[in-house]
């Protein structure tokens, strides 16, 4: 049989697969999606993106993905003391500054691939890419209704998630850091919340995050050491759920709430692909690297590639030289955040050393609350940063007299 020819295929049509496709299609290009799921469902992913991940989506024109999603402004981080508001982290509210959104996963996932399909690319689903090849062009086998074809392409992209099986497509391998907590939750109807904020509250080793997931919905994100998990239950019943988060909100915020979406829970950490680009194959998205869920990294950090990868296929002929460039730059974002995760898990942590660097670390926001850039990560992302040994000691105050 003659293998059916695509200028790109993109195994995976997830918020990463489907928008690039769709900025692809939009300009022109042939584009196929593989996706196995025949309906996306609340996976318990991500649902907001910090400012920086919101300009990144509208430079690359996916203002209106988020519009027909119906993502919120999400203006300012809140962090909660004592149930109360007590410090903002930052203000990006005003009429000209470009804030975070909060939407429903899920819908925003439908929304995409819909979007994509509007600007001419081609969506297979459900249906699984199976297998990649080279064989002087790059082709993918697709199963679909029990039957296997294969598809051949100039370039094949990997948007395949957390657990890529692309990630060995490039001829790396799949790379993870140990796991330091649990980060899990649930979507609820009928919170009483501040809608245009998103909310954070910290104990030693622990914490509760609350925001709009679009217009009605409120996401609840917990994080806890899988033996704190274990006695408190919390991921066993929405009722042990919604009492735990509760006792960190404003009174009252939880008492109509209603339970609107599935209870789960994740080990954090990030994983990653030890090799971003290969022969005529290049990874997006969590493919690429899957930033630990507890700094909320991950869908800016898709928008980011879409961008990126984007911009340098549509301008430049060469597609080896442009997977090339996008996969460098790709790697050092990644480290970037990387380090920004690694580095933050101390606020998690409960131990003495955890203690010292967590006061270092305070003194440093004092001497500089810049800290050299890292501190506006959210806001601005992590291109011009660089998270070397100097950064560290920076970050934790080691480099102060
Ligand atoms: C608990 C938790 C909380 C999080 N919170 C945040 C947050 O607040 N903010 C934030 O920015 N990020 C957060 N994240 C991360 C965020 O969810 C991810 O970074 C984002 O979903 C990645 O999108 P993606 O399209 O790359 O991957 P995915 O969403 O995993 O999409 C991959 C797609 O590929 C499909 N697929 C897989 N294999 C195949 C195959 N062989 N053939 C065809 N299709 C295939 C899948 O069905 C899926 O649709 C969180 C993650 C977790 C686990």
């Amino acid at each position: 049989m003659v293998a059916q020819v695509y200028d790109v295929i993109v195994a995976g049509g997830g918020i990463a697969g489907s928008c690039l496709a769709g900025v692809l299609a939009r300009a022109g290009l042939g584009v196929l999606v593989v996706e196995k799921e025949p309906r996306f469902r609340d996976r318990i992913r991500g649902e907001g993106t910090w400012p920086w991940g919101v300009a990144e989506a509208r430079r690359a024109g996916l203002g209106e993905v988020l519009d027909q999603a119906g993502a919120v402004a999400v203006g300012l981080l809140k962090r909660y003391e004592h149930r109360q508001p007590s410090v903002t982290e930052w203000d990006r509210s005003g009429p000209d500054e470009i804030p975070g959104m909060g939407f429903s996963h899920p819908r925003l996932q439908e929304t995409a691939f819909a979007w994509a399909a509007a600007q001419g690319a081609t969506m297979l689903r459900p249906a699984k890419a199976m297998r990649f090849a080279h064989n002087g062009r790059p082709s993918v086998t697709v199963v679909q209704d029990e039957r296997a074809d294969d598809y051949r392409a100039r370039l094949v992209v990997g948007a395949d998630g957390k657990t890529s099986a692309a990630r060995r497509w490039t001829g790396g391998e799949s790379c993870a850091d140990p796991e330091h907590h649990r980060m899990g939750g649930v979507v609820v109807a009928g919170a009483a919340i501040r809608r245009d904020w998103d909310n954070v509250a910290w104990i030693p080793g622990e914490a509760v995050n609350w925001f709009a997931a679009g217009p009605e919905q409120t996401r609840l994100y917990l994080v806890l050491t899988a033996e704190r998990l274990r006695q408190t239950e919390v991921d066993r019943s929405f009722a042990a759920a919604v009492s735990y988060a509760a006792a960190f909100m404003p009174e009252g915020a939880l008492e109509d709430a209603e339970q609107a979406g599935p209870l789960g829970f994740f080990a954090n950490a990030d994983t990653w692909a030890s090799r971003v680009a290969g022969q005529d194959v290049v990874l997006i998205g969590d493919a690429a690297g899957s930033p630990d869920p507890t700094q909320g990294h991950g869908t800016a950090l898709l928008f980011h590639d879409v961008r990126r990868l984007s911009e340098a296929l549509l301008g430049e002929r060469d597609w080896r030289i442009a997977i090339t460039a996008f996969a460098e730059q790709r790697t050092r974002a990644f480290a970037v955040i990387q380090a920004w995760d690694r580095w933050s898990n101390v606020f998690f942590d409960t131990s003495e050393e955890a203690a010292r660097l967590c006061e270092g670390n305070e003194r440093a926001r004092q001497a500089d609350p810049t800290l050299g850039g890292f501190a506006a990560i959210e806001t601005d992302g992590p291109d011009g940063l660089v998270a070397d040994d100097a950064a560290r000691r920076h970050f934790f105050g080691q480099d102060l007299s």
